[in-house]
């Protein structure tokens, strides 16, 4: 039984407005994903087939048993808790590997391509599983994504649109998909980005109409993008989900409903759980 403040909620239309953007949003989440996923497997499998090629191994050589401490040096500004407590990140054992290297001379070349791709040379180790790079893409997009809240995703479906949206931002080798330029602070998936920090961030749950066109205006925008996405089928459907939502004719269903609120729940939970790492490292240093 929903309580007379719920139904009040539910009832205004502010609120409704911001159902409306998280669920644009999601579409538009749900619209790029195998943009991303195939350019990041694409980049995946010409790293491996590079490597192979440039240190005379047998094509299709692959490695699963570096994990990330073993192929970050230490220390690594943001991983490496470093000042004046030692690493936390890495053990003994990561020391000894270090100066072996990848037993199949994969990992460390591996780390470097990653390194190179990124547009602010700072890929975000600690979210991923550097054994799985060379059997999962998308632990190699992960270090493409924000530092904090995707250590535990492990595909596309999982991860949120701020974390593969930032994936188009970071990996330089989007711009080559895409007309807007990617290097402008205002890029359409800037814009988008900002689109999705606000709704998460909306203290009340609600919207304003203006704001509500405007933030249709900016993921329509960054859904129709020439050089790739507006012949793209998987954005197009987000389109067309997006102008369904904003004339009224897409009906919402509370398991709409629920997915907006689990989604921003999720992203505000990771963002607790990011802050009380933070307050433990302060105090362990302390101690
Ligand atoms: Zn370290
Ligand atoms: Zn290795």
């Amino acid at each position: 039984m929903a309580t007379p403040l719920y139904s009040s909620k539910l009832s205004g239309s502010k609120f409704k407005n911001w159902i409306k953007a998280g669920l644009g949003v999601l579409y538009t989440k749900q619209g790029i994903e195998p943009f991303v996923y195939d350019e990041i497997e694409q980049f995946q499998q010409k790293c491996l087939s590079d490597i192979c090629n440039n240190n005379g191994l047998v094509a299709g050589t692959t490695c699963s048993s570096c994990c990330t401490e073993n192929v970050i040096v230490c220390p690594t500004n943001r991983i490496c808790n470093v000042g004046r407590g030692k690493c936390k990140f890495h053990r003994n054992s990561a020391t000894q590997y270090l100066l072996a290297g990848c037993p199949n001379k994969i990992c460390h070349n591996f780390k470097k391509e990653i390194q190179n791709a990124h547009r602010f040379c700072g890929p975000s180790y600690k979210n991923t599983d550097a054994s799985q790079w060379c059997s999962n893409a998308w632990e190699v997009a992960k270090c493409f994504m924000p530092p904090d809240g995707y250590k535990d995703v492990t595909d596309a479906a999982e991860t949120d649109f701020n974390g593969i949206n930032s994936v188009i931002i970071n990996y330089k080798a989007f711009q080559a998909k895409v007309q807007d330029d990617l290097s402008k602070k205002s890029n359409i998936f800037e814009q988008g980005r900002e689109v999705g920090k606000a709704v998460r961030h909306s203290p009340q749950l609600e919207v304003e109409d203006t704001d509500l066109q405007q933030y249709f205006t900016d993921l329509q925008n960054l859904l129709s993008d020439p050089a790739y996405l507006s012949a793209n089928k998987a954005a197009q459907n987000a389109k067309t989900k997006l102008q369904q939502l904003q004339n009224d004719t897409l009906i919402i269903g509370k398991d709409d409903i629920r997915d907006v609120l689990d989604d921003v729940a999720k992203a505000v939970q990771d963002k607790i759980r990011t802050e009380i790492d933070v307050h433990r490292i302060e105090a362990e240093k302390k101690v």
